[in-house]
């Protein structure tokens, strides 16, 4: 038999004084496998603030809607932290445009998850306007302090896009309920926040905290063994574009500014363009990637142009790193994980003039901003960093010195956590909030314990 020093077998001592939170993503499953299923920055966020906060001493669970039959309903990623795919709707995947008619469902569902565990969450923190909207129904019904981060704003998405889905005035009315009606939005740059102040609403509270990277995974490494482990030529000057097909990320751009690279180009044998990314055909991201794979091969130019497909997290490193330079075209960009990703590793960027972008890129610094859609000004501005070693040499360490100092997401994660305490703690100061016993109970040991 087996004897424990200790009065109770370790694994049956439950650790006390963890205050439980939500995050909600309603799409996004912060359980995705990035980089395998069709998972953007949303997953990487939450997840990523979850893990972190949980390290900090909340029990983070993580709220997201249920799209496959064969998903685990409860994900356990660390002792306390956990995803939750609440059943609202079919059980399959649903395009973001169609999926507001499930999120009274998906209130419903939360609300059965809190009682049959016994739970009322003092604290959400939503993302995206589905979640928001979720969030602003539930604080209806329970003392909720309610924080929100957009990822995308629709205010400025259809004025890129042709086709506006019907659900569009519905979106545009949320995304402004939720400025003003949250007690605290999340605005991840200086620039989202402009944007919100300007095209959503003057009123509600706004902090900025951006977004962060994991800079134990993305980290300088030997370029040499990069290349040598990814198969490619020591010798090449390699354009790198990292993220989802999608209109709106402007690989089009990229590859008709690659077009012009090669054309006058003294070094075009050795020029290569890898383009990693993507998801199932099925998926919204299929019909992009064959209308930029028709592009390419217009543009005659599929000989040194490679389709990866998508890379995990694992692996990624290894082509941000195998880059000399990797380029984020979008028309528009909250925050784009993609380039604090690249500049931890030590890669120079080349990015639109746009969004979180302006904040996160130093101009000759850690990369270069050009005007969005400028294929000339892309072209230009890669050629520059692709033929100056000695430049690209002092941004690759600036590059990394800036994500290190500013995007770690330990650092995020800190701010977060004084944020939802001095929220609580407020919350706690308020008299109506006396009459909901449980609720301040609850709250004030919030404030105690996530320290
Ligand atoms: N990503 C990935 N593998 C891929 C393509 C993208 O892991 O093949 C990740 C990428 O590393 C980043 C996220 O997807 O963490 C994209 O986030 P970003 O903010 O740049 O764009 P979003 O998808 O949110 O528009």
């Amino acid at each position: 038999m087996q004897t424990h020093p200790h009065p109770f077998p370790i694994s049956r001592v439950k650790i006390p004084n963890r205050q439980a939170i939500a995050l909600i993503s309603e799409h996004g499953d912060p359980a995705a496998q990035i980089g395998k299923d069709a998972a953007g920055g949303q997953n990487v966020y939450v997840r990523q603030v979850g893990e972190a906060l949980a390290k900090l001493g909340w029990q983070v669970d993580m709220f997201t809607r249920k799209s496959n039959p064969d998903d685990a309903t409860i994900v356990e990623h660390t002792p306390h932290c956990r995803t939750i795919r609440l059943v609202a709707g079919p059980e399959k995947y649903i395009p973001r445009d169609r999926l507001f008619e499930y999120m009274p469902a998906f209130v419903a569902a939360f609300q059965k998850f809190q009682q049959q565990e016994g739970i009322t969450y003092p604290l959400a923190h939503t993302n995206y306007w589905m979640s928001g909207w979720v969030g602003l129904e539930l604080k209806k019904h329970q003392n909720l302090q309610l924080l929100h981060t957009y990822h995308s704003l629709g205010a400025i998405k259809y004025r890129t896009v042709d086709n506006i889905p019907a659900v569009a005035q519905t979106r545009l009315a949320v995304e402004r309920q939720i400025l003003e009606q949250s007690h605290c939005i999340i605005s991840t740059s200086p620039q989202e926040m402009d944007d919100l102040r300007q095209l959503v609403s003057q009123r509600g509270r706004i902090e900025i905290i951006p977004c962060g990277t994991d800079i134990d995974n993305f980290q300088p490494i030997s370029r040499a063994g990069a290349r040598q482990e990814l198969g490619l030529d020591p010798q090449a000057k390699i354009v790198l574009y990292v993220g989802r097909f999608d209109p709106r990320k402007g690989i089009e751009t990229l590859v008709r500014a690659y077009a012009q690279l090669l054309e006058r180009s003294a070094d075009a044998q050795n020029l290569r363009l890898l383009i990693v990314g993507g998801s199932d055909p099925q998926e919204d991201d299929g019909a992009e990637r064959l209308r930029i794979e028709g592009i390419v091969n217009s543009l005659g130019i599929g000989a040194s142009l490679e389709f990866v497909g998508m890379v995990g997290h694992d692996r990624l490193p290894l082509y941000y790193t195998a880059a000399d330079v990797c380029v984020i075209p979008s028309h528009y960009e909250p925050f784009g994980l993609v380039a604090i990703e690249a500049m931890a590793c030590g890669t120079p960027v080349v990015a639109s003039d746009v969004g979180g972008l302006k904040f996160t890129v130093v101009p000759e610094e850690t990369g270069l901003l050009v005007p969005a859609k400028d294929e000339a000004a892309f072209a230009q501005a890669i050629e520059r960093i692709l033929t100056d070693d000695l430049w690209a040499q002092q941004m690759r360490k600036q590059a990394v010195t800036r994500v290190q100092d500013n995007f770690s997401w330990t650092g995020v994660a800190v701010q977060l956590s004084d944020l939802y305490r001095s929220l609580l703690a407020r919350s706690i100061l308020q008299p109506a909030m006396f009459r909901t016993t449980l609720i301040s109970t609850s709250s004030r040991s919030a404030i105690a314990r996530a320290s």
